[in-house]
Order: C-alpha cells, then structure tokens, then sequence
C-alpha cells in the first residue's frame, strides 16, 4: 500500500485560512478512497477547531528538534479530521511557535515554518518511519525537501520521492542566511543562483525555490496557472527557475469535497436540494428567502450575485466594488462575506458596508463566516471571482455545485473549470458560466449584464444552465487519479 504523508501548514476545517487547507483535506480523503495510505502533520495552533479532531491524544512526548544551536522539545498529538491521521507538533521553545493565537503573521514566520520542517523530519527520523511519498504544500513546508536530501537521507530517513505543490505563487517564504542557520543548515551554502538565492533579491533566500529546486516533482494547482507561472512576471520572479524545471513541473486541477461541500446533506443548511430530484430546487428559493430575511435585503426574485473570498488585490476588489454598484444599476442585490489581512481595504468596504447599510439589496460581512458562507453560496442566484490571477479557485466550483452561476475572469483555474455559456472557447465543452477576459470595468459590467438578460430574457435556458452547472464533475476523483499515477511514476524512476 503506496504509504503518502502530507506537510502542510493549514488543514480544512480545523485550520483554515484559504483553498490550501480544502485541498490538503479532499484530496488526502481521495486518495485514502482509491487505496493509498495518508497521513498528515500539521502544527498544533493553539486557535485551531479541535472540536472537529477526533481522538485527540498524544503520540509522542519529548521528541527534540534544534533550533539555534540548542534542542528543543516537541510533543506530538494525534487524532483523526474527517476521516484522516493527523499529526500535530507542538514546540516547547521559550515563545511557542504556534501559540500566537493565529496561523500568520508573525515577525518570525519564516522560522516557525522553518521549525516545523524540521521538527516534522526530525520525528519521522526518531520514530523510524517509512514512506513513499513526502508531499509538501507551499513554502511553510518546501525546505524539508532540502532537509531531507541534505542532512536527513544522510542519516538513514527512508522517503521514497519528494513532491512539492505550489498553491500560490505570490507567496515564497523569503529570508535571510541566518533562518537557515538557525534550523541547522549552513545558511551561505544555499545562497547561490542554482539553490534558493531568490531571483530578485540575491541576498535573500526562498523557500518556495528551494521546493522547486530539491523536490523530485513540482506541481500547481491549475494547468492554465502552470502555464501562465513559466511566463515573465506569471511567476512572481520563479517563472526562470520553473522554466529549468519544466521537466519536472506540472498543473492537476484541484477538486472539491463533494461530501462536505453538498447542497443535499449541507449540515449548514435548513434544507436541502439536488439537481438529481428536481423538484427539490424550490428549496433553494426558500434558502434565498431565509438569507434575505436574516441579512436584512428586500424578499424579491431579484438575481442574488454573491461573492466569497479573501479581500486582497489577487481577487481583483476593485473589480468586485465596481460589480456591486453594476448589480444595484441592473436592479439585483449583492453580498460579500470577505476578509482581508490589509487594512486599507479592510477600512474602505467597512465604509461601503455603512454606505449601504440600510439600502435592503447589499449586505457585507467582512470576517471569515463558514456558516454563513454555506447559506449564500446556496442562496445566490450569481458568483462573482474577478481574480487578477487564480491558481485554481475554489469558490467558483462550490458555487456550481449549489446553483449559483459563476461569473468569472479568464485566468489560471477559473479558465479551466469555467466555461462560458454563449462564448465557448472550445465548442466541445458545456457551458457552465460568464466568462470574461480583460480586468476592468467594462468587461465586468458586460458579463454580470450578459447573465441578468440571460436569467430575466430565456428562463428556460437559464435553468439548463443552472443543470450543466450543478451537474459537472469537480470532485477529487479525477486529480487524486492524477496525484497517483504521478506518485507511481516517480517511485518507478
Ligand atoms: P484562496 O485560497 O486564494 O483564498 P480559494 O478559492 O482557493 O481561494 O479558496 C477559498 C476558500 O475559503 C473557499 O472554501 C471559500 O469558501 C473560503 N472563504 C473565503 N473567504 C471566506 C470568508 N470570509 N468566510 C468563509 N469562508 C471563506
């Protein structure tokens, strides 16, 4: 049995920031589901939803991994999420790593997740583990791959092969010599062009380079991302390092949890439907009735466009404040469940959060809300994800499965899991959505106006719409396949 463990810093629902803890949850689920064995470590957050951890209990005491020329003492928890092992480290340094009361943020970031590389390898070491595939998710765990052929492998850890996935190019874990000397590695070593010299800053290190460089094989999230990463200014300064690797370098879409994201047994949910029985849709009206009423809009037919994402400038929020006021032109209303790690932003949609307070056709909550979440995504009509760039995206797919009809930039994942209803790209693929290319206002406009004269003009063609959005195969099933023959074949190389 192919023995796979995950590293990752986020883990759905437990620790959640964004789509990377969906991923490393459903696809784990997946491939567990087609016979392999996973299991993944995590650091154990203090202000993480261990409600959803079953059998919680420590493994391990005492497993001692350096830092800064002294031995630290970890504990290592485990219990089960969703189905899934889990190892969770905790650091008994004199500031604990993941006691800080959240996931990101901290000054000493790149040390934390530095830390927790190693201390993850360190326990695999102590405890003599054997696996086939290491799979390491964005920079917060790339440097065990150097880790592992550097300093681990040397000493008799057995892994198999080395697979690092890229979920997001923005973000690289950059540093200094000295966070690496600080996990034991000899910091000059690697600041050089062919290790993690950063491409931009020389003197700085990258750890998402480092993933790249040392891992037997690298993917991301979307194969359209792959391609736009290896095309200047695509690669957030990588794409050169990703070109050298080409070889070694591939895109499998991302899925979805279709047992956890379903409108026919959403826990969430005051009920249910499913485009199996479709007389059940009309709960799908009485859910947009409920989210009116308890978000304080007009109960109208009105088309609901909705909108769940991070505030950042990724996500395009000019274009998503510009869409807002379109709807209102077109006569629909608007919801934003948003939050945002950047203040300026955070500032100017709380002012437009008070500018509409009252208006009964726009509602914003700008925190993270996963109940309220699952009630939108069932109650809207329209699902906006205006993305600048997209590796995959994830809302687009959860808004298909609960009938909301994604209204979409052309970039990344969104281009290859969207497609538009009247202009197909490729004729061969049913349409699923709006899809729209440039990142300005007009093109918005001419998408959300497209989809409302489509819903008010041809009902009926709206409701096949609806149907081959609901009924398309976004579940992990296919990528896990992906995941596996990649596994396989680099084990028979
Ligand atoms: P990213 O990982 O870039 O944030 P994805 O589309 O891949 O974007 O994944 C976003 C995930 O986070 C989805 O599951 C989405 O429902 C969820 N999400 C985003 N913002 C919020 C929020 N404010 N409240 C609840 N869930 C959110």
């Amino acid at each position: 049995m192919l023995r796979v463990i995950h590293l990752a810093s986020e883990l759905a629902p437990i620790a959640k920031v964004g789509g990377l803890a969906d991923v490393v949850t459903g696809l784990s689920k997946e491939l567990i589901a087609q016979g392999a064995l996973v299991e993944v470590i995590l650091p154990k957050y203090d202000c993480m939803l261990l409600d959803d951890v079953e059998d919680l209990h420590i493994e391990a005491y005492n497993i001692p991994s350096y830092l800064d020329g002294t031995w630290v003492s970890n504990t290592i928890w485990t219990g089960r999420v969703l189905g899934v092992r889990v190892y969770f480290i905790e650091a008994h340094n004199a500031h604990p790593f993941f006691e800080r009361g959240t996931f990101y943020g901290c000054p000493d970031d790149i040390t934390r997740f530095s830390y927790f590389a190693r201390a993850a390898l360190e326990w695999l070491h102590q405890s003599h583990r054997s696996i086939d595939i290491l799979h390491l998710h964005d920079w917060q765990t790339a440097l065990a791959a150097v880790l592992f052929w550097d300093i681990y492998q040397p000493l008799g850890l057995q892994i198999g092969r080395i697979v690092f996935t890229l979920h997001n190019m923005e973000h690289q874990g950059r540093g200094s010599t000295e966070d690496l000397s600080k996990i034991g590695l000899d910091g000059r070593k690697y600041l050089v062009y062919d290790k993690l010299a950063d491409n931009d800053y020389p003197a700085s290190i990258n750890l998402a380079k480092g993933g790249i460089v040392y891992a037997n094989a690298v993917t991301t999230v979307s194969p359209t991302y792959a391609r736009e990463v290896q095309q200047d200014g695509g690669g957030h300064g990588l794409s050169t390092t990703l070109q050298i690797y080409a070889h070694k370098f591939s895109g499998i879409i991302n899925g979805l949890d279709t047992q956890y994201w379903d409108p026919a047994t959403d826990k969430f949910l005051t009920h249910h439907y499913t485009i199996d029985d479709p007389s059940t849709l009309s709960n799908k009206k009485l859910l947009k009735t409920s989210l009116q009423k308890r978000l304080g809009l007009h109960i109208t037919d009105a088309p609901l466009v909705a909108t769940i994402s991070r505030l950042v400038p990724q996500k395009g929020v000019d274009l998503l404040e510009h869409a807002l006021f379109h709807t209102l032109k077109l006569g629909g209303q608007f919801v934003l469940v948003g939050s945002s790690p950047i203040t300026s932003i955070r500032d100017h949609f709380a002012a437009l959060k008070a500018q509409f307070a009252h208006s009964g056709n726009v509602f914003i909550e700008l925190m993270s809300h996963e109940e309220l979440a699952h009630h939108v995504y069932a109650a809207a009509d329209m699902f906006l994800v205006p993305s600048i760039f997209e590796p995959c995206g994830l809302t687009q797919l959860i808004a298909m499965r609960y009938g909301a009809i994604p209204i979409v930039r052309k970039t990344g994942g969104l281009s290859d899991t969207v497609t538009d209803f009247t202009y197909p790209a490729d004729p061969s693929r049913q349409g699923n959505g709006f899809v729209f290319n440039d990142a300005d206002t007009n093109a918005i406009e001419w998408a959300l106006s497209r989809a409302f004269a489509w819903r008010h003009d041809q009902p009926a063609q709206w409701d096949a719409l609806l149907a081959q959005a609901m009924r398309a195969d976004n579940s992990w099933h296919t990528p896990a396949q992906a995941y596996l023959s990649l596994y396989n074949s680099l084990l028979n190389t």
